[in-house]
């Protein structure tokens, strides 16, 4: 159930194998969720690269585009601007969306070569399915963004501010002429185009060569949730739909391909998906589950001291991603940490079939979340709003089991 990027994962393992594999998914093509949007695929928080991973499970990455980068410019939220640099890959850019150099179009193209079946438009029963790749369902956190053509060369930021990006981040990625501007809000706002066009608003100040040219608006959601079972009633729950994510900040794609493909590996007799869920990839879910925790008490002060921090800790070491993977891995307090205080952020889903799912919910908005739009924000949701009469599409998807398929 689902043929986005953790079911189409396992459904190729499964067909390598053999297998005769049927996936079925609402819409009318894989990474029709998405739009065009660029997405990162961490290489920091595990010793391995996540490529060298995909090729030992047997998928073929020049199957889809991926751009690799070692540095990212830091923006810190007083807009002091560092960057963080290493000698190796610290993640690579991919598309997400229908067109053929996406990441979904790749991995669909090698469940098709090995024999998957793959029925669009086709709504099935949880019951009826062996393995649930749904993607999120709940949401605890969303990202906007816009999408616009650029003469900037490639390039990427990360912005630590929590105006613009309610307890998170809002980034910046420019890839061969297009590019994202983005905004992830961790808690919950009325008029939440105000944090695009203020954030957009900023990257224009401090990137005076972006000569932005506004193409269309993206974004979606993201649930985050810790369940007691990944496997029950012989179904598997991979992905988003096991709530397999990083609660921190959101990079979900390495552990929903990996869960899909310890979940093929169950089924060929190979391991047991619930061990090896909790060994491999629990660890980090409750790592982030605390650095969540964390996040969810501090503001600029501590973000500054974080970038801070992490620029010391690169002059020391050298490398960039040593801090930033360290942020990332389980130690003893940070398990400690997530045992006592996961049963006050997570609430129970009671829709969730006996599996035990307690989700992160979306956090409520802040007094100091109230602000109004800059001149220049409203100059740039003007803009927009021309864009769009003429033809510019806004495109948040919101997975919900009661709408009809023409809605999705
Ligand atoms: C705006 C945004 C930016 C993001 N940026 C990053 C990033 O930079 N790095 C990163 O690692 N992660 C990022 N993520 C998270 C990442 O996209 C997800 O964690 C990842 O796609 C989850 O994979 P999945 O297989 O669980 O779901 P998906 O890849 O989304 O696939 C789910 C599939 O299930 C289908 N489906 C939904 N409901 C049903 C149903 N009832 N029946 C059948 N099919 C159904 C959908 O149509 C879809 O094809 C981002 C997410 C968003 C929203």
């Amino acid at each position: 159930m689902g043929a986005g990027l953790s079911g189409l994962a396992a459904a190729t393992i499964l067909a390598k194998a053999g297998r005769e594999v049927h996936v079925h998914d609402i819409r009318d093509d894989s990474g029709a969720r998405f739009d065009g949007d660029f997405q990162a695929l961490e290489n920091w928080s595990m010793g391995v690269d996540f490529f060298d991973q995909l090729k030992d499970w047997g998928f073929d990455i020049s199957q889809f585009k991926a751009t690799e980068f070692k540095v990212v410019d830091l923006i810190h939220p007083d807009d002091e601007i560092t960057q963080a640099k290493s000698s190796k890959v610290a993640y690579r850019i991919v598309e997400r969306g229908t067109s053929s150099h996406t990441i979904d179009q790749g991995i669909k193209r090698q469940a098709l070569s090995a024999g998957v079946k793959i029925h669009y438009k086709s709504r099935v029963k949880e019951e009826d399915c062996q393995i649930i790749a749904c993607g999120p369902k709940g949401t605890s956190a969303v990202a906007y963004g816009e999408i616009f053509h650029t003469d900037h060369p490639n390039h990427i930021g990360f912005q630590l501010n929590d105006k613009l990006a309610p307890g998170a981040y809002s980034y910046l990625i420019i890839i061969d002429g297009i590019g994202l501007i983005c905004t992830c809000l961790w808690r919950k706002q009325k008029k939440s185009d105000r944090f695009l066009n203020e954030t957009i608003a900023w990257y224009d100040n401090h990137y005076p060569g972006l000569n932005r040219k506004p193409i269309k608006r993206v974004g979606g959601k993201g649930d985050f949730t810790i369940n007691s079972n990944y496997k029950q009633d012989g179904r598997y729950y991979v992905g988003e739909s096991g709530g397999l994510q990083d609660f921190m900040w959101g990079f979900g794609m390495r552990m929903a391909i990996w869960s899909g493909v310890l979940a093929a590996k169950d089924i060929l007799g190979e391991c047991d998906y619930e061990v090896e869920v909790r060994k491999q990839l629990m660890p980090y879910v409750k790592t982030s589950v605390a650095n969540r925790w964390l996040m969810n008490r501090v503001g600029d002060g501590m973000f500054k001291r974080m970038c801070r921090s992490w620029m010391k800790n690169q002059d020391k070491r050298g490398d960039g991603l040593i801090w930033i993977g360290n942020l990332f891995k389980p130690t003893l307090l940070k398990r400690l940490l997530y045992r006592i205080v996961s049963p006050f952020m997570l609430v129970k889903d009671p829709k969730a079939m006996g599996r035990g799912v307690r989700r992160m919910p979306f956090r409520k908005a802040l007094k100091r979340d109230v602000w109004q739009q800059s001149n220049q924000a409203e100059e740039i949701s003007k803009q927009w709003n021309e864009v769009r009469r003429s033809g510019g599409k806004t495109s948040f998807n919101d997975d919900s089991e009661s709408k009809p398929l023409s809605e999705n």
